[in-house]
Formats: C-alpha cells, structure tokens, sequence
C-alpha cells in the first residue's frame, strides 16, 4: 500500500521554525539576520549551519530547478563519496597548492583522506577507466553534495561557510569544440537557473581565452553586500570584474606646449598636489609606481594619474611582486614621489599602461626630488620596453566593447563555469583513443553551482524592513492562511476548506492555526516571506470576503471567499519557475 503523506502543506503549530525575536548580533548581512530570526538556519559552529524545515524546503526547490537544467542539457547525476583519498590530490598536484582549506584527516590505518571542497580528481580517477574511446563521449555527470573548504574567515552565514551545498559538474570531451559545446550549454543553464530561482545575475568573464572568447565565466548576483566589485555595460551586455577588465581608459596631455621641460615642484609627492599645481585633471598626470618583480628585476610601471596599479594584472606580468620599500628605492637610485620614466637609472625596466600609448606629453615625475617633467614624450624623450594593461577598471570608464560608460556593482559568485582542458587528466593518465587512434588526455570543463549560497543570495536580493520576500519559485510555502480567530467559526471552518482547496490544487501552502494576537502573526508571516498570505478577519467573512496580500508589494485586495483559492492558485502557477 503507498504511504498516504502530504508534502505540500504545514501546520504552524508543527511547524519547526524557531523565530527570533531580536537581531542577532553576529550577523552583519540581511539575509544572514533574516534567516536566522525567520528561524530557517542555525550556527552549529564557525562557518557550520543547520538547515532547518523551511531553509530545507527552498534549498530542495533550489535542487530541483539544477536538476530539472542539468537533466535537460543531457547531464547525468550521480554520487561521490565524500571522502577522497589524498593520495588522488597529490596525483593531480594540489595537495600541496589547495593549502590549508583543504580539510585533511587519517583514518584508522593512518592513511590520509580529504573531505572533498571540489571533486576534478575523484572524478577523473573515476572515469579514467571508463571512458576509454572517442566513441563513449561527450560525458557530462554531476552531483549535488555537501562541500568542504576550511575558510580563513567562513563569514554572513551561508555565503561563505565551512560546510555547505554544491552542485559540481564535470564534462569530457574528445575536441576543443566538444569542450566549447559542453561548456556553452552549462554556461546556458546556469543562466536559466539564476532566472529560475529568481536571482538577478550577471555572467562575468572570469578569464579569456587565447581566440578571444571566455573560458570561465561567473555568474555575480548583484548586490551591495557581494565580495566581489564588478564593471558592466547596460548597453552591450558586458560584465567583468573589475580585477580582470581591461578598457583603455582617455587620457589628458599633461602641462606645456610639448617640449620636455622641468619644474620645480617642492614637496609635491601627490597625484593630487601635482595635478593641482599644473592645473591638470588626475588623467592628465602620469602615476609612476616602483616595484621588484618576482625574479628580481626593478620595474618602474606607469598608469594614467587618476587609476592605480592593478594587483591581479601586475602579477600576471611581474610573479610575486612587491612595491619598493623606502630602503629599496634608495638602492635603485630612486625618490618617493618624484619617481618618472625619464632619466631612470640603469637596470630598470620601464612598463606602461596602454591608456598612455598615444599620449605624447607626459607630465611626470623627474626622478629628482622636488621637481617634474612637463611634456615628455616617449620614443624622444624616453624608452618604454612594454606596454601592458595595468589599471584596475573604475565606474564611467569606457566599456571595452562598446565604448559606452561602465557601471559598477558588487556581486554575490553563485556560480562558475569553467573550461579546464587537460590539466586533470593529463596529470592524473586519463586518456582516450581517438578516431586517429591516437591516445589522449580527456579534455574536461567543470561547473559548480553554490546551492547553499544560491539561497542567501536570494534572501539578500528579496527583502524588506519586514523580512524576506521569497520569489515564488524557491519559498519554502507559496500561501499563507492567516486565520486571526483560528478557534472560532465561521473563521476556523473557512481556513480549514481553504487550506483543503489550496492543498487539492497542488500548492503549497501553511496554515497559520496558532492562537496569537494578528500582530505576531503578520510580523511572522512577513518575516518568513510567504509570497501570498491569505488572511480571514471576522469583519471581512461576515461580508464573504478574505483579504489577498502580496507579500512582494504590499498589496491587499478583498476576494470573495469561493473565489480566493482558485485565484492565488493561479497567481502561483503563474510566477513558478
Ligand atoms: P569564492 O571565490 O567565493 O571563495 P570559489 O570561486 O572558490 O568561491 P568555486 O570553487 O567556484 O568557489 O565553487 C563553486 C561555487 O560554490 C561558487 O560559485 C560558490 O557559489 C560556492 N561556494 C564556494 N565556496 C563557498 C563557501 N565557502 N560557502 C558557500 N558557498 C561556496
Ligand atoms: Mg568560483
């Protein structure tokens, strides 16, 4: 005999969802604060949570939307174990570079394991195998499963915990075109799937192929309280986070009529001293920055007066760099802001931005103290042994596509997807026979979505000064019946059918049936974010009617009582993903 249960509707008075009365004081984020006073998470410990009842209810729908796109773009799920044996992660080589966010043990032999924060190798070892022919692939498999990543600093709850819930996708392919297949229609899905879980989201170019096309892309939920700071364009569509943009960015001409002359220029060190004095905008100063690189070398690199040197770039060109101390400015023969490409002593290597290429009077430092150049012009007055992109992307610079200002923003990473090529099974042997008859490694992408992040970052984008406002494809319940007298009639005997109807009609829906004053019931109703409430006062059922409430605009409406399930029923169906 099937087991009679009835997923779709709760009684608040079971109802497991412990609510808060006051803000928590550890938590900075409002959907940290929201989540946890709505009674959806608990702190276990640093960076561990509990999902509670309704958190585990969103979470699911969350999962079931991934599914539902990854199923549809012809990925199979599947389940790893959790634990992998370390010796993969020294095969693959990250043992070592994962550092200490790797979660590491001994079992009882003394044999070590790691719980997986990711699983490239345990899947490569998986298939390395299998997956012997051109002819088996494309593959594409996929798990949902909690991660691991001993964070330095797990923070805002479910944004950046130690544990939490990951969607991780692997795909294998005989071609770089299979790949690029692969990869495009993950990259679709993942579109979709912050569509459908209501998230406002930008792909962002995490890295660009060598063709110009992306290799990695994020999907950045906008937001204020997001760790990452992005540019975009509202005219082109394109997006990059502000470390990775490169633009090239207008310039001023510096001072003078064009000839290289010196000024006097005491105790002037500052971008914003010298512009001053010239009476020049920032752009039309030169920003000379000395620094060692990696491999020793002295670099004097020089970006546009009003940008700054980008860390993430710089590195990319000088390894490890650093910025000059004041005892290693000395030894290179060089004075605190004073410093210009004019004039530098011998060894140093002289690095411009892009921006500047075209710009012929520089006004600069003279590497003199207490003096600048006005109208330097490089090839005459000076050497430049490479122009690079260096500056760090701000809002209102030009939008390297289409020239139109850029936006800023910040945003929330809940998704990457991400061509890896090789790198896996070339270290780890996994190869495959190709229509040649040539062996080679598998060439794989991987993509993972943050379930768990997904869901504050919802929370984070849908809120109000009353609490969360869930998108109707991911709230926990769809309707909320609020019925003020729930001990008496006529209200408890119209909750009751209502509650039934709405159940028949497949939506999701709890009751309010606890006896507390209507105040405390709209504060938690609100709280808990219940996209509609359908809310029964003695006055309106004497007149036939039940009051409607939009929870995402604060609309209320007076339905007749007959009317009202089949008209939020069809609000739902509507507005679900
Ligand atoms: P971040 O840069 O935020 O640390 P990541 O780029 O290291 O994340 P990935 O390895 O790309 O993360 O993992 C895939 C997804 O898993 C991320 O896009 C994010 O949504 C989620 N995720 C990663 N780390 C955490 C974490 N500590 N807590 C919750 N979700 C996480
Ligand atoms: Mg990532």
């Amino acid at each position: 005999m099937a087991i009679k249960k009835n997923t779709a509707s709760m009684r608040m008075t079971s109802l497991y969802a412990p609510t808060l009365k006051e803000d928590p004081a550890e938590a900075e984020l409002a959907s940290h604060r929201l989540l946890l006073r709505a009674g959806f998470i608990r702190k276990q410990a640093s960076g561990l949570y509990s999902y509670l009842p309704l958190a585990w209810r969103s979470l699911k729908k969350i999962e079931a939307i991934v599914r539902d796109e990854m199923d549809g773009a012809g990925a199979q799920e599947l389940m790893l174990p959790i634990m992998v044996d370390a010796e993969l992660w020294r095969e693959s080589g990250r043992h070592d570079a994962y550092g200490p966010e790797l979660m590491r043990f001994d079992d009882r032999h003394g044999r070590e394991f790691v719980l997986g924060p990711t699983h490239e190798e345990t899947i490569t070892d998986l298939v390395k195998n299998e997956l012997k022919s051109y002819k088996q692939l494309p593959v594409n498999l996929y798990q949902i499963q909690s991660k691991f990543r001993d964070e330095i600093r797990p923070r805002f709850g479910l944004m950046r915990s130690r544990e939490f819930i990951m969607k991780d996708g692997y795909s294998f392919d005989a071609t770089q075109e299979g790949l690029q297949a692969s990869y495009d229609a993950m990259k679709d899905a993942y579109a979709r799937i912050c569509e459908r879980c209501g998230i406002h989201a930008l792909p962002v170019v995490a890295d660009s192929g060598q063709i110009g096309g992306d290799t990695s892309v994020e999907f950045m939920a906008l937001a204020d309280a997001g760790e990452a700071s992005l540019v975009y364009c509202d005219a082109c569509g394109f997006a990059a986070d502000d470390e990775a943009a490169s633009t090239r960015v207008p310039v001023t001409e510096g001072a003078g009529a064009g000839a290289l002359e010196k000024a006097h220029t005491p105790g002037m060190g500052t971008i914003e001293q010298v512009a001053a004095f010239f009476g020049l905008p920032e752009n039309g100063t030169r920003k000379s920055l000395a620094l060692v690189a990696e491999d020793g070398t002295r670099v004097v690199a020089i970006v546009p007066g009003d940008h700054e040197l980008n860390d993430v770039k710089a590195e990319h060109l000088f390894g490890e760099y650093h910025l000059m101390s004041d005892e290693e400015l000395e030894q290179a023969g060089l004075h605190k802001g004073f410093i210009g490409p004019v004039g530098l002593p011998a060894g140093i290597r002289l690095v411009c931005d892009e921006s500047l290429r075209e710009s012929t009077s520089w006004t600069c430092g003279a590497n003199e103290v207490d003096y600048h150049f006005t109208g330097a012009c490089p090839g005459r007055d000076f050497e430049v042994d490479e122009w690079a992109d260096l500056i760090t992307v701000v809002a209102g610079d030009p939008c390297p596509h289409c020239g139109r200002p850029l936006a800023g923003a910040r945003g929330i990473e809940v998704s990457q997807v991400f061509q890896l090529g090789t790198k896996y099974s070339e270290a780890m042997g996994a190869t495959f026979m190709d229509e040649d008859g040539r062996e080679k490694p598998l060439i794989m992408g991987c993509y993972g979505v943050g379930i768990s992040r997904t869901l504050t970052a919802a929370v984070e984008q849908h809120n109000d000064e009353h609490g969360i406002v869930w998108p109707v494809s991911i709230a926990p319940f769809e309707v909320a019946i609020i019925p003020l007298d729930p001990k008496k009639e006529p209200c408890a005997g119209v909750a009751e059918r209502l509650f039934d109807e709405l159940v028949a009609a497949g939506i999701e829906t709890v009751m309010d049936d606890r006896d507390e004053r209507p105040g405390v019931k709209f504060a938690d109703n609100d709280l808990m974010g219940f996209p509609y409430q359908i809310i029964l006062g003695r006055r309106g059922l004497e007149r036939g009617v039940v009051e409607l409430k939009d929870r995402a605009t604060g609309e209320r409406e007076d339905v007749p009582v007959e009317e009202v399930a089949a008209k939020v029923a069809a609000l739902v169906e509507a507005a679900r993903a």
